[in-house]
């Protein structure tokens, strides 16, 4: 008696709210633009194909018992290459402390929880706006959040010379979150050359970049397109963190399936990095379900199926195919814009 009589109802989630407020209307022209995956014509989740023949491989596979060290890390290894590049220095030198994740909610819980214990002073500034979890993952990490100027709602694009002052005049080696491509809420990304300038800025002010890489592929239809931002960063030697989730680009949404990864000085450190980030997740949830990463590792391992899911991905497919059937209305929004 009396354990809980404090507790109140907690504040609603803005985006479980706009879910909430689509089931609740009757239109039947009612659209969900509350989760960004792939539906089909009549709202429902799409199964791409590239899972569909993923999941007859892997049926009746030996899963069933506990993660085996050897299948997270695959999907840990064919994450890596894919946001890093398959031909990259950290890739070939062993210099990425990656882990399977809770999709990229887990990845950015793991990696606040992280910066918390070996960086307990520091804060990790925010582009305003930026999607709404991020506070919370930060606040339950017990990380004071600021903000960087990002969007100006006046010429709907990125305000990018208040976004450089902030940079600048951040104390020098702060934590900064970026979404590389298709930034959420807003769908506006910096350019190639000012990616290469905050870069730059970065060097200088020694500040950590810290990428959320929810939606790779959906920006351009090309992966390592959307990967550039973190490439740019990459000439320049950063030692960058990223969160990747297979919950969009692969409509996995159900399933989990993430990647927290770290680059490290040598492979030494990366094993002490992974060692630390693999403890904090053993006390969090133990280890994550195996099904969802078994399906990412035969996608991205077996070559055709990796082909096929590449081409899913491409929404310039979508728009040649509706030109094809001879629509006579105008996609090339489809292309133009980013569709977060
Ligand atoms: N980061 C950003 C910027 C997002 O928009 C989202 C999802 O909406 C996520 C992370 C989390 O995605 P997941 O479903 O993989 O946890």
């Amino acid at each position: 008696v009396g354990w809980w009589d404090h507790v109140a109802p907690a504040a609603k989630d803005p985006i479980n709210g706009v879910t909430e407020a689509f089931l609740a209307d009757p239109s039947p022209f009612k659209i969900n633009l509350g989760v960004g995956a792939y539906r089909d014509d009549k709202g429902r989740p799409v199964v791409l194909q590239c899972v569909r023949e993923a999941e007859a491989k892997i049926a009746g596979s030996e899963f069933l018992e506990s993660i085996s060290a050897s299948v997270s890390t695959k999907m840990v290894e064919e994450s890596v290459k894919l946001v890093y590049g398959k031909d990259s220095d950290v890739v070939k030198e062993g210099r990425s402390a990656g882990v399977q994740a809770l999709s990229g909610t887990g990845a950015c819980r793991l990696f606040a929880e992280f910066q918390r214990r070996f960086h307990p002073e520091s804060h990790i500034y925010f582009p305003d706006p930026t999607w709404s979890n991020h506070h919370n993952i930060w606040r339950d990490a017990q990380i004071p959040e600021r903000t960087y100027h990002y969007y100006d709602p006046d010429s709907k694009s990125l305000d990018f010379a208040a976004l450089m002052d902030d940079i600048k005049n951040a104390p020098d080696s702060s934590f900064f979150l970026f979404h590389p491509s298709a930034h959420n809420p807003t769908g506006v990304d910096p350019t190639e050359e000012q990616w290469r300038e905050i870069s730059y800025q970065f060097k200088v002010k020694g500040h950590f970049p810290f990428f959320d890489m929810a939606y790779q592929g959906f920006a351009s239809g090309d992966l390592d397109k959307d990967a550039q931002a973190i490439r740019i960063f990459l000439e320049d030697e950063h030692l960058i963190g990223c969160a990747q989730s297979y919950a969009k680009s692969m409509g996995l949404y159900g399933h989990r399936v993430g990647c927290l990864s770290i680059l490290c000085v040598d492979s030494k450190q990366a094993a002490a990095i992974r060692s630390q980030i693999q403890q904090i997740a053993r006390a969090m949830y133990g280890s994550p379900p195996v099904h969802g990463i078994l399906l990412v590792e035969t996608i991205l391992s077996d070559p055709n199926l990796k082909s096929l899911w590449i081409d899913e991905v491409k929404r310039t497919t979508l728009r040649q195919n509706l030109e094809k059937l001879g629509s006579s209305l105008n996609w090339e929004h489809i292309t133009n814009q980013v569709g977060s």
